[in-house]
């Protein structure tokens, strides 16, 4: 009761004290990507521009972009949201085409401001003779770190590329360095391929990557790391992890996810803030930590105590405990084991203790600033 009740107070919700238990034997972490390590939604992460001498680089890339956004403007396209979403963040202003066209498989075809823009993949571009040779190598590149790449065309000419990718939540890659600072190995699997797998691990550091997995097979993988003997937490978000998180010893479902994910979970991680996981492992440690803690103390007492009550001192030193004292120090034990147990009021996560501990660093220097300016 006092561990879930001091996970709760960090924003993560044990459904039952075995889940607790197994918490604190965890060995592996397997992570699930989409959803769970990454946004699950695409934006646009590099924008390049051809230079032909006319326009400056920084004016080029916003102008690619503008184009780009104006010509999905309407597309209901995971990719073309994105753009458009990431036009908006930039501060573009995007005014309605004057016609719009989309290309299934290819991409889309808009008249913008008198001229004629093509947004699309390569196929797209070799079907209207745009040649893109010019930046091929940088789309390559892009791609071979998991991205989507689209080029856009201005009146037949290469204007740019714009590549758009999942990118990882604020606190994937710190959650997963302090895993591996408390002796875990971090794995993530996903249904996506290979290279876009890896070059997800790569940014966040995960040691084992389970690539191409069937939703259906995820469950599997699972059962296979524990076939080697180790307690493995799942931390996942979808429909397609719940089979997995009922398998794993521990199932972490993220808040956000979906029903079923939580449903199923032994765990509810109810911020978006993948840290929460290790709040949840440091808690189940310093919970059992308490309960061993109390058996030993418990035990201890007694095997001290019970051989007195009975009457162990008598024979020496004439010494008899009398029921009233005895039912007083049977009640000091149970007392000490629950002021033990309070003592738990007191933990606090290390992230949460690292972020006292930078607030009160920051703090003297906005005093000193403070007291400068008087
Ligand atoms: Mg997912």
């Amino acid at each position: 009761m006092a561990g879930t009740g001091k996970a709760a107070e960090h924003g993560v919700l044990f459904k039952n004290a075995e889940a607790i238990e197994n918490a604190s034997k965890l060995k592996v972490i397997v992570f699930d990507k989409t959803g769970t390590l990454t946004k699950g939604e695409p934006s646009v992460t590099d924008v390049v521009a051809m230079d032909d001498g006319r326009m400056m680089n920084d004016e080029g890339h916003s102008s690619v972009l503008r184009l780009a956004a104006i010509a999905e403007k309407n597309s209901e396209h995971p990719l073309g949201e994105a753009i458009v979403r990431g036009a908006e963040a930039r501060g573009l202003e995007i005014p309605d085409a004057e016609s719009f066209n989309a290309i299934p498989g290819h991409g889309v075809e808009a008249r913008v401001e008198g001229r004629e823009v093509l947004l699309g993949n390569r196929k797209l571009m070799r079907e209207r003779n745009v040649d893109i040779s010019p930046l091929l190598p940088q789309a390559e590149a892009l791609e071979r770190d998991g991205k989507t790449v689209m080029f856009v065309a201005v009146g037949g000419q290469l204007a740019g590329l714009i590549a758009v990718a999942d990118t990882l939540k604020e606190y994937s890659a710190e959650a997963i360095q302090r895993l591996h600072q408390l002796g875990l190995e971090v794995a993530m699997i996903t249904g996506d391929n290979r290279r876009t797998a890896e070059a997800i691990a790569r940014q966040v550091g995960i040691d084992r990557v389970l690539a191409e997995v069937l939703p259906q097979d995820k469950a599997e993988e699972v059962k296979k790391l524990q076939a080697q003997g180790l307690k493995v937490a799942m931390v996942g978000d979808g429909v397609n992890d719940a089979p997995a998180l009922a398998q794993a010893d521990v199932g972490m479902a993220i808040g956000s996810g979906t029903d079923v994910a939580k449903e199923t979970g032994h765990v509810i991680l109810i911020k978006e803030d993948l840290r929460d996981v290790v709040v949840a492992i440091e808690v189940a440690k310093a919970t059992m930590g308490k309960v061993k803690q109390n058996l030993f103390w418990a035990f201890a007492y007694n095997t001290l105590s019970i051989p007195i009550g009975a009457g162990l001192l008598y024979p020496v030193f004439k010494l008899v405990v009398s029921p009233e004292w005895a039912a007083f120090l049977m009640a000091v034990s149970s007392i000490t084991v629950t002021l033990n147990t309070l003592l738990m009021r007191g933990f606090v996560p290390s992230i949460r203790r690292e972020e006292r501990r930078r607030e009160a660093a920051q703090r003297p220097l906005v005093a000193a600033t403070v007291s400068s300016g008087k």
